[in-house]
């Protein structure tokens, strides 16, 4: 018997088998899996609804590992797992894939050459995103389903690297995409050798079990990720809401940041809650409403104050007079302070951000400081970087201008709207290289490092803040704040 016909007659037993185990399924929805690991994940909601039907698992310790990668074995497993196939009782001593193997090769998701040799070893190996994709198409069509030629051909269209994928996956590939079961990148590609994570499986299975209308109610529950449930005075805490349709249907009661906004991506609501030295240290709560729902979600977080710096400054009373006086606070009040009041509601980065200019760092974030001998109320909103004036200034990021002119107090100013509330601020520059209303790209020489306004000596003076919020500039760029102690490691 050539292997194309025995293979035919397994994929018509299979169909049968499916539909028969599908029937099965359906009604044998239990309770989700309680996993450790996966509170604050993106994928909560796909693991636990999977779970309640028996297609993933976790490990003995209760945990998920969402984010390692996933072996073909395990792939297979949750594959079969999502099809409702009931299997052989694996033997004493017997690899535990074994009768996932036989389950994959009778139902036509593998070849039985499909990954060369194929012993232990080779199952245990990550599966790639082109043979992921393979899989579970396999599984989709030989449950009887159709492709539409349409669909499959705009697909194939939209991506840019199908010629990177193998040959023999190509098909399986676009047909993935055309349904939906695996998206492409932004930028088109599809990244065929890529491995994929424990997640992104749980997903696939997810999708598997609603198209073969196993999961009748693709309604998956509100899932509230925090970036981080511990930030240190001057972090940024994000927000990130999965399966709610619109901002609109959120609230949030906290009291940390009373500007607080949600904005909606592709298929997330995000938010940022910035922190700094007049966040109260300790614990706080955030209160999240899906007004859909009804439901209520409370999320605790903790707020570690930090140590902030002391600095004892001295300086010349004449320049004091000169630059410290109510026409200087009242320039300030006109220009700068409108100046980041309002941001583009999307962002005009997608790239990391870059230190403006290299040098000693002369003054932390936050410090507090006594000018000449009195102790003033007055924090430091951004770091200083000391360098020979002249020096280049750089956009730490892409942006619009949304303030470019000398002022009394902080000399020549720049003030960069980097889109979603989050702005970057330069002072004592000597020159201005931009204006307001221009777009500085990332990295873009934008000023020269001066002393002009209140300043001691050649320095930048540097702030990041959501909206006038002032934030550690080392969370935005490093993910830690930028120190005497780390600086020179950090600028490198
Ligand atoms: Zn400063």
């Amino acid at each position: 018997m050539s292997y194309n016909y025995k293979n035919q007659i397994f994929t018509l037993i299979l169909t049968i088998a499916v539909i028969a185990g599908s029937t099965l399924t359906a009604g044998a929805s239990s309770i989700a899996a309680n996993f450790c690991d996966i509170e604050n994940h993106w994928a909560k909601s796909y693991v636990e609804m999977v779970s309640k039907y028996n297609a993933v698992s976790g490990y003995p310790d209760g945990t998920f590992k969402p984010n390692d990668t996933i072996k073909r074995i395990e792939f297979i497993a949750i594959i079969v797992n999502s099809q409702g196939i009931n299997l052989r009782s694996p033997l004493q001593g017997e690899y535990w894939g074994q009768p996932f193997i036989e389950a994959a090769l009778e139902g036509g998701l593998i070849l039985p050459n499909e990954y060369g040799n194929m012993d232990d070893a080779t199952f245990n190996m990550n599966i790639s995103r082109e043979e992921m994709a393979s899989i579970v198409v396999n599984a989709y069509i030989n449950s009887g389903r159709l492709l539409d030629p349409i669909v499959l051909n705009a697909a194939s269209s939209r991506l840019s690297d199908l010629g990177t994928v193998s040959p023999r996956y190509y098909e399986n590939a676009t047909a993935s995409v055309a349904l939906d079961f695996i998206s492409g990148y932004p930028d088109g590609s599809f990244a065929p050798k890529q491995y994929a994570s424990r997640a992104q499986a749980a997903v696939l299975s997810y999708k598997l079990l609603v198209k073969l209308g196993i999961i009748t109610d693709d309604n998956l529950p509100l899932n509230i990720v925090l970036s981080k449930n511990k930030l240190i005075q001057g972090d940024v805490l994000k927000l990130s809401v999965y399966h709610a349709d619109s901002p609109s249907e959120l609230s949030l009661v906290q009291d940390l940041y009373s500007d607080f906004k949600w904005y909606h991506h592709d298929s997330v609501i995000q938010g940022v809650i910035p922190t700094n030295y007049s966040t109260a240290p300790g614990k706080h709560s955030l209160e999240f409403t899906h007004s859909e729902t009804g439901v209520i979600t409370t999320k605790t977080i903790e707020i570690v104050s930090r140590d902030f710096r002391v600095q004892k400054l001295t300086v010349d009373p004449s320049i004091e007079s000169s630059t410290r006086n109510d026409e200087a606070y009242a320039e300030y009040s006109k220009y700068f302070n409108p100046s980041r009041e309002s941001s583009s509601t999307t962002k005009y980065y997608s790239e990391p951000f870059v230190l403006p200019t290299i040098g000693r760092l002369s003054t932390e974030f936050g410090e507090s400081r006594s000018v000449n001998g009195a102790l003033t109320a007055y924090r430091h909103s951004g770091i200083d970087i000391a360098a020979p004036r002249g020096a280049e200034v750089l956009s730490t990021n892409r942006g619009r201008v949304t303030l470019a002119m000398p002022l009394i107090l902080t000399g020549n100013t720049i003030v960069i709207d980097h889109g979603e509330g989050l702005f970057s601020v330069y002072f004592h520059l000597d020159k201005l290289n931009v204006a307001e209303g221009d777009i500085a790209e990332r990295g873009q020489l934008i000023g020269t490092v001066g002393s002009t306004g209140f300043s001691t000596g050649p320095h930048l003076h540097f702030t990041m803040s959501y909206y006038q919020f002032n934030i550690e500039p080392g969370y935005v760029l490093y993910d830690r704040s930028i120190t005497k102690d780390n600086y020179l490691g950090l600028m490198k």
